[in-house]
């Protein structure tokens, strides 16, 4: 699995020239290019195409500090599983960009 982020004006955790807040450090896979993107934004500037929302079980989160990969439901709890890292809540107002809400519930 390629655990590189992609984005604009990125840090070394993961934030980018969109989101750049201390805990905006999740980085989000598209299911079309299977890449790992700072934020949609990013993704739909730098690809040839829009962001595809992945599947919530299939590890579409990175975690920008420790580059441990996690579901949908790890995600949520609002901290990394590995290093305990706090996510921006306001990342769920893009959830439907993101995972597709088939199996987010
Ligand atoms: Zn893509
Ligand atoms: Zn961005
Ligand atoms: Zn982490």
């Amino acid at each position: 699995m390629d655990k590189t982020i992609y984005g604009l004006d990125l840090d070394q955790q993961g934030r980018c020239r969109h989101y750049h807040l201390a805990n905006d450090i999740a980085a989000l896979k598209c299911a079309q290019c299977q890449q790992y993107y700072a934020c949609y934004q990013c993704h739909d500037a730098l690809a040839d195409h829009l962001f595809v929302a992945c599947d919530p079980n299939d590890l579409p989160v990175l975690c920008g500090v420790c580059q441990q990969l996690m579901n949908y439901n790890q995600y949520v709890t609002g901290v990394c599983p590995s290093c305990q890292s706090a996510f921006n809540p306001k990342c769920s107002l893009h959830r439907d960009i993101y995972f597709k809400e088939s199996a987010c519930n």
